[in-house]
């Protein structure tokens, strides 16, 4: 078994989950006011607002129509009705692509302005830079979307590692718990299963590549919700992966 690919999970894996759900996470809940206000005149916003009322109108959870009728009562402005119901959205953690897309124009704001840095694990920066130079290809598959991916790998404290990675994988690829998503990957990275290695702290993200044949790592560290690695082998920093590779 030689390993030619590494295909890297994020949250909990390269970066703690806490960045995700203690930083990123609330920085777009509690930007989003002002970002809306800031950009109605763009198109891109107006489009995503459009999109989510239409979301809405198609929402029928008992929540989602209250929701609309008390904001009709209050003749609310489109902009902030749209808000509430983002807001509720956030607040009941649908996985929603126009919240998805608003999020990741927020958060590209927010790093270009300085008021975001990624934080990555303490060794992944030199772990990535150790295996781009042994000409590991390296690609990344997270549920976050590749511009999220994108934006955490451009702007950390250590600069742009973005560079190091050759393919980027989100769930438009497929269920990060199913064995087809991976082959999927196998596919369009263009390697045989045998020679990519999956590093992940999510047992059924291991289960699932494992059944297509790629071979797995569990991560388990503090601070990660899943600490079971059902067999997998396990790292507990990403300075252990190098005895497998
Ligand atoms: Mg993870």
């Amino acid at each position: 078994m030689t390993i030619t690919h590494l295909l890297l999970d994020i949250e909990g894996t390269t970066c703690p989950v806490s960045f995700v759900s203690e930083v990123l996470f609330p920085y777009a809940r509690e930007s989003l006011p002002n970002f809306l206000m800031e950009h109605k005149e763009d198109t891109a916003i107006i489009d995503i607002l459009k999109t989510a009322g239409q979301e809405w109108d198609a929402d029928l959870t008992p929540e989602s129509i209250n929701l609309r009728r008390s904001t009709k009562k209050q003749n609310l402005h489109f902009l902030d009705a749209n808000r509430i119901y983002l807001e509720h959205l956030i607040n009941i953690d649908r996985k929603s692509t126009v919240l998805k897309d608003l999020q990741g124009k927020i958060w590209s704001h927010g790093y270009q302005c300085g008021e975001i840095t990624s934080q990555l694990f303490q060794e992944t920066t030199a772990s990535l830079k150790r295996w781009h130079n042994r000409k590991l290809s390296l690609s990344v598959y997270s549920s976050g979307s590749i511009q999220a991916q994108k934006l955490l790998y451009r702007h950390t404290k250590e600069g742009n590692l973005e560079h190091l990675f050759d393919h980027w994988f989100d769930t438009h690829t497929g269920n990060k718990k199913e064995a087809d998503s991976y082959r999927n990957i196998t596919a369009e990275i263009n390697a045989m299963s045998s020679n990519i290695l999956f590093i992940s702290d999510n047992g059924d993200e291991c289960d699932a590549a494992q059944i297509s044949g790629i071979n797995t790592l569990f991560s388990l560290r503090d601070g990660n919700p899943d600490q079971d690695p059902r067999g997998h082998r396990v790292i507990k920093s990403l300075n252990d992966v190098d005895a497998y590779i």
